[in-house]
């Protein structure tokens, strides 16, 4: 396994990754972007086992609903980077047996893939989302053909990629690209049905980054963002050599092109469920906590926002104890969390996202976009003012309640906040797509006979 120090200094392997305009060419010291790296570099402090083909906690397939939970758990207090790896590992195994009757060498492939990265202990984002052009119009039917990944040219040792994937999270920090198709195809869309593993630094593989990060001098003003942010990579494929060893759908078998994004999906989910429930629990806390330095937590407009943030919270919660709870157990022994609780749970979660915050604001009031700089207070000839007015009461002093609105602004009405709002509808496949799987593994016919017999026409029901 590789120290924090090894994977920092893996990175320096010649890819080509963009900020602002410029060229990075130090990534662990550049001033924005570094600060991700080394959150990744104690990930991989944290886990590492000297010992021989040692293999991260992290990684352990669950199997049981008390593992899937413990594994959940831990995945709360890993970097985006780690968990997405492990994302990445369960999505290729889950894709491997679902397409092992059609493409047993494929499977093979990838289980042997999936140890190899094991053993390097490499770091894996997921590339999944097309620029997808005319989104009325399907992959083949587009002006511009490259608008999805495609397979351009065919070698006897390998396929040449065109096209891009787009908001990839932390691309720029892993190793490898799991670059898979991002929906159905009809049969005569072969040359889109491409899945493979892509290093980050092969040929023709360039990614621009954009972040949230706060560009403020004292971070102090963004307890959270200030400490902590993930990048999202626009990942160019400018015809790319991928050899035979990591392709897995080699631009044919467009029938089986969903498999593997449809097998990402429940762990990306399942991620977002769990985030979104510490997400609502903590919005829920910032509520009161304000609500109390303001005096106003015994009102009764106040109790009652409060009320529904928590019913939200406890819903929330609930739906990720059911999904984990009614795990299935598949034959080779992997627990996979219920998939109809998920996505409902995570769907949900997303619906009523800005209500919370809209609660959260209505109770706080102004001072989260004006609460004056922690540098403010610093001053000789402005600190003890600010710590003045700022306070409400003897119990509540100035500093603590800027801090609280510093925090608030950060999370919720900052930059941090605008990725939360879009983030939380859109990651995952967006509300839709959480809709559909919703209703695929709703049990519909139970809700007709219930229906049927209330209204005593039992009869009518279907066999
Ligand atoms: C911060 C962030 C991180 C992300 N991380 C990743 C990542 O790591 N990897 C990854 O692959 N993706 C990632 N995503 C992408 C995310 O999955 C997509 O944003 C999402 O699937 C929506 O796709 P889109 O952005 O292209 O929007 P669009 O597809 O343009 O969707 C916009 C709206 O149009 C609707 N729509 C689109 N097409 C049709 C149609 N044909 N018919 C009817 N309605 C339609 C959609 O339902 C939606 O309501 C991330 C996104 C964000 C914001």
């Amino acid at each position: 396994m590789m120290t924090g120090e090894q994977y920092k200094r893996s990175l320096d392997d010649g890819r080509e990754t963009f900020f602002e305009g410029e060229q990075i060419v130090d990534l662990p010291g550049h001033p924005i972007l570094g600060i991700t790296v080394d959150s990744a570099a104690k990930g991989y402090d944290r886990f590492y086992d000297p010992a021989p083909n040692a293999i991260g906690a992290f990684m352990k397939v669950p199997g049981s609903a008390t593992e899937l939970r413990e594994q959940v758990e831990l995945h709360e207090s890993v970097d985006l980077l780690t968990h997405v790896t492990y994302a990445s590992i369960m999505t290729l195994l889950t894709a491997a047996d679902r397409i092992e009757a059609t493409l047993p060498e494929n499977a093979a492939r990838i289980r042997e893939w999936v140890k190899e990265a094991q053993q390097r202990d490499v770091r894996i984002t997921q590339c999944i989302t097309d620029a997808k052009g005319d989104r009325s119009r399907r992959p083949g039917l587009q002006d511009d053909p490259d608008a999805y990944v495609r397979v351009v040219e065919r070698k006897p040792d390998g396929i040449v990629i065109r096209g891009a994937k787009l908001h990839i999270s932390a691309a720029s920090m892993g190793h490898e690209l799991m670059t898979i198709p991002t929906k159905s195809m009809k049969p005569d869309e072969g040359q889109y049905s491409v899945a493979c593993m892509v290093p980050v630094n092969a040929p023709g593989v360039k990614i621009i980054n954009t972040t949230y990060a706060p560009r403020h001098a004292d971070v102090r003003d963004f307890p959270m963002s200030g400490r902590h942010h993930t990048p999202e990579g626009f990942v160019i494929f400018d015809d790319v050599f991928v050899p035979n060893e990591r392709v897995f759908l080699g631009g044919d078998h467009p029938e089986l092109a969903a498999v593997f994004a449809h097998s990402l999906g429940l762990w990306e989910r399942l991620g977002g469920l769990s985030g979104m429930a510490t997400q609502y629990d903590r919005l829920v806390g910032f509520a009161q906590l304000i609500s109390e330095a303001n005096g106003l937590e015994k009102v009764s407009h106040i109790k009652e926002k409060i009320s529904e943030m928590m019913i939200n919270a406890s819903l929330i919660r609930a739906s990720l104890e059911a999904a984990l709870a009614n795990c299935s157990i598949t034959s080779d022994g992997a627990a996979f969390p219920n998939e109809l609780y998920t996505n409902v749970g995570k769907y949900h979660g997303a619906a009523n996202y800005s209500l919370m915050v809209r609660h959260l604001h209505d109770i706080a009031g102004g001072s989260i976009l004006t609460a004056p700089g922690m540098a403010d207070l610093d001053n000789d000839k402005t600190g003890h003012l600010v710590r003045k007015y700022m306070g409400t009461m003897q119990s509540v002093d100035g500093i603590y309640r800027t801090k609280l609105f510093h925090a608030i602004r950060d999370y919720t009405a900052d930059a941090l906040g605008g990725w939360y709002a879009v983030t939380n509808i859109q990651a995952g496949g967006g509300l839709y797509a959480q809709r559909i799987v919703s209703r695929l593994h709703y049990d519909l016919d139970r809700a007709k006979r219930s229906a049927l017999e209330a209204a005593r026409m039992s009869e009518y029901a279907a066999t």
